[in-house]
């Protein structure tokens, strides 16, 4: 029998979730898992309250506290980094650090790649004395596309 993969190129690009984890020194627990997922999976920035509406509407019912715990978690350990913004904190799990803006608005948070600011981050330097931090991020507040029309 020749088995073939469906979804290969899907089964592929999906980390190993637990592995990382570990790799963490942390154990891997479900309520781990699934957020680990969700966050990797959605590539945004999310908050508590919004991870745990996804994960209800997968039937996977944590509450709040167990998930807020877990992200902080993650943060601590730097599996995932948190934003601060206009209401709730964001997080967002990426291996490449990035800078961030944030919307003062509607709190939407976006990316930006370092090598895309390198020349702001030297004049900030020039500037302040200031040298970015070991993550090297940026976090820089505004109105978005959506909120400045
Ligand atoms: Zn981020
Ligand atoms: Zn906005």
């Amino acid at each position: 029998m020749t088995m073939t993969q469906p979804s290969a190129q899907h089964g592929a690009a999906t980390p190993d979730h637990s592995a990382l984890l570990r790799r963490h020194g942390l154990r891997c627990t479900a309520s781990r898992l699934c957020t680990l997922r969700l966050l990797s999976a959605s590539g945004q920035h999310v908050s508590t309250a919004e991870v745990c509406a996804q994960l209800q509407g997968m039937g996977l019912p944590f509450d709040q506290a167990t998930v807020y715990r877990t992200l902080e978690i993650f943060t601590e350990v730097g599996l995932a980094h948190a934003v601060l913004g206009p209401g709730p904190k964001r997080y967002g799990v990426s291996s490449v650090p990035h800078h961030h803006v944030v919307c003062e608005e509607c709190g939407r948070v976006q990316d930006v790649a370092i090598a895309q600011m390198s020349e702001a981050v030297e004049r900030i330097t020039e500037l302040t004395g200031l040298h970015a931090g070991a993550g090297g991020s940026l976090l820089l507040y505004g109105r978005c596309s959506r909120c400045s029309t």
